[in-house]
């Protein structure tokens, strides 16, 4: 028996204890809930035990959830790898996308999100280990990307975001954070008021926590582990 509810009380715990420990106000760091591949039930459980904002990385996945559990309580945040045929519904269901990493998935989030909605919150995803087999723009043409997507009607770019190779040790993980965390000082040194670092999973997130981040993305602590 997962019990969400108790997961969450103690995750929420440990993040503010990381802030404290960080010497950060608590409040400055979100919990996004990761959901993907986890039934409804456990998402319902979550959202009873306060949970608002949640992640999927897969689109018709997703969408399903979204539209089924209709709540207008709940923020929904797309992190997954996004291909150019899928960003229409992505446009019309999220409130955030982690995970833009390139310009023409920009230009098609910001031409498809509907008019009546608000700004789609944008975070590029950067690729900070530059290893070959990840998505994610590279840390050289970050800042040009940033300052395209932020001349973009209808999307807001609100920071950056990063997947790093698992590291041990707490000192180790700390340093693909601290990269991002210097990126996103770049932008806001180039007129960019970005406020947003998505980065910290189940594993590493009090190293990510002391480097700055704002939103933190756990699944399995959350859930327990994903039915696959
Ligand atoms: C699955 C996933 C997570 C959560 O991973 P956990 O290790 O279960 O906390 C966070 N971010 C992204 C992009 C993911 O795909």
């Amino acid at each position: 028996m997962i019990r969400v509810t108790e997961n969450l009380r103690k995750i929420r715990d440990l993040l503010a204890k990381a802030a404290a420990d960080a010497g950060r106000d608590p409040q400055t760091v979100r919990l996004l809930a990761v959901s993907k591949k986890q039934p409804l039930d456990r998402i319902n459980e979550a959202i009873a035990a306060g949970q608002r904002h949640f992640g999927e990385n897969q689109v018709q996945e997703g969408i399903e959830k979204v539209t089924k559990i209709d709540d207008p309580r709940l923020t929904w945040h797309f992190i997954g790898h996004l291909q150019t045929n899928k960003t229409r519904t992505v446009a019309e269901h999220f409130a955030w996308v982690h995970s833009v990493d390139r310009l023409k998935i920009a230009r098609r989030l910001s031409e498809q999100r509907p008019e009546e909605l608000p700004d789609l919150n944008i975070c590029i995803q950067v690729n900070v280990d530059e290893e070959a087999s990840k998505s994610g723009a590279t840390i050289a043409e970050t800042v040009d990307l940033a300052r395209a997507i932020a001349e973009l009607p209808r999307l807001k770019l609100r920071g950056l975001m990063c997947l790093p190779a698992i590291r041990h040790g707490f000192e180790q993980q700390r340093l693909p954070f601290r990269r991002l965390r210097g990126l996103a000082d770049d932008l806001r040194a180039n007129g960019m008021p970005v406020d947003t670092l998505s980065m910290g999973m189940t594993d590493d997130y009090r190293a990510a926590i002391f480097e700055g981040s704002t939103i933190v993305r756990i699944g399995t602590a959350v859930f327990g582990a994903r039915t696959e």
